[in-house]
């Protein structure tokens, strides 16, 4: 795979990730529509019908600084994205990196918040390579010496409301602002971690905990953004060194909500809506050192406020993922264009 960014860290990253198709499309005769003709370009041949029902084929071209296709593995997106980005916390900056897209498009299968039954199946993901790289570069003696310290967080936010996923039945937690604009989730778990298992032990629970009660497996899920965080710490500082977010974003999918005769599902899609445009203004406003952040347009962004601002100290990385099929070429065509908006200056 040639490296089209020669392997630079950017401040701000924007990849493509484009899934196999499912059995299920298979069967049904689906047409996968995508192309990915280089590392950094992708192509959606979108089918059309003329005013006189002939057909014809609109291609539609973009460029990121990665794009990948149904081939990579998690592994080699996690190189091109969140691993570059495990420095940052230990320079004492905030990285963060974003999985983007429609319900199904392989946002929990890259993040590694799938779980199938046994432990080591977390193991795959970029929150678990993620963790293994930090435990790498803590065990170097200098930060032996230091006393350096890991913990992980994992909640969820859904609507307005934020759920610590390690800690039993989910409580909700309140988020409070100080003087200062300090954002602070009052009584988030941090759990202190020694080694890669000690995550996958929490990944799992989390991940069970965000799907617990759910009839289909992306019902609510899709429906709320869940956010892993590993931090440093060294001892007698107040708050953590550095700190690496990784964060599995709600479906962004929402034609249907604004027509459902269910006024919650309105509700919730419109606070999604507003969560995912907060997101890509306050990415914007870091890309631009702007010192206008609108932090406060969401609940998400608001938690979040840390990786937003620190100036050049902060990176961040978003993920979009797309589905290859026919019958999702709108949802694909509005997760293309909303990437392409997260850089565009
Ligand atoms: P999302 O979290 O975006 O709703 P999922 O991660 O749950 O989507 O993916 C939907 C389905 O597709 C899952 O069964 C998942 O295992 C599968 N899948 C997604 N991405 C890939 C991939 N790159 N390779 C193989 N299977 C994938
Ligand atoms: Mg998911």
């Amino acid at each position: 795979c040639l490296d089209p960014n020669g392997g630079t860290v950017q401040q701000i990253t924007v990849c493509v990730r484009k899934r196999p198709m499912s059995r299920k499309e298979e069967n049904s005769k689906n047409l996968d529509i995508i192309t990915v003709p280089s590392a950094d370009s992708l192509i959606v041949h979108e089918l059309r019908l003329k005013v006189d029902l002939t057909k014809f084929l609109e291609h539609h071209k973009f460029r990121f600084d990665y794009t990948f296709d149904e081939e990579c593995s998690n592994a080699l997106v996690y190189d091109h994205t969140a691993r570059p980005l495990i420095r940052t916390m230990f320079e004492g900056g905030n990285a963060t990196c974003f999985a983007y897209g429609q319900t199904g498009s392989g946002k929990t299968h890259t993040m590694g918040g799938e779980f199938f039954g046994k432990v080591q199946d977390c193991g795959t993901g970029i929150y678990a390579m993620a963790a293994r790289d930090v435990f790498e570069e803590v065990s170097r003696p200098e930060y032996r010496q230091m006393g350096a310290k890991i913990t992980c967080s994992f909640f969820e936010i859904y609507g307005t409301k934020v759920f610590d996923l390690l800690l039993p039945n989910k409580p909700m937690l309140r988020v409070l602002e100080d003087a200062r604009q300090q954002v602070v989730v009052v009584g988030l778990t941090e759990m202190p971690v020694t080694k890669v298992e000690d995550v996958l032990r929490l990944i799992e629970h989390g991940s069970k905990e965000r799907t617990s009660g759910q009839t289909s497996a992306n019902a609510k899920s899709s429906r709320s953004h869940a956010v892993f965080q590993i931090a440093l710490h060294f001892p007698d500082s107040w708050g953590p060194h550095g700190k690496c977010s990784f964060v599995d974003l709600a479906g962004n999918e929402r034609g249907a909500d604004t027509q459902s005769a269910d006024r919650q599902t309105r509700i919730e899609g419109a606070e999604i809506n507003k969560s995912l445009l907060a997101l890509k203004e306050c990415i914007r406003a870091l890309s631009r050192q702007s010192s206008h952040l609108p932090f406060r347009g969401s609940k998400l962004t608001q938690v979040l406020r840390d990786s937003f601002v620190g100036g050049k100290k902060n990176k961040t990385c978003m993920i979009a993922m797309i589905s290859p099929s026919m019958s999702c070429v709108e949802n694909t065509l509005n997760t293309l264009r909303y990437a392409d908006r997260v850089k565009e200056l």
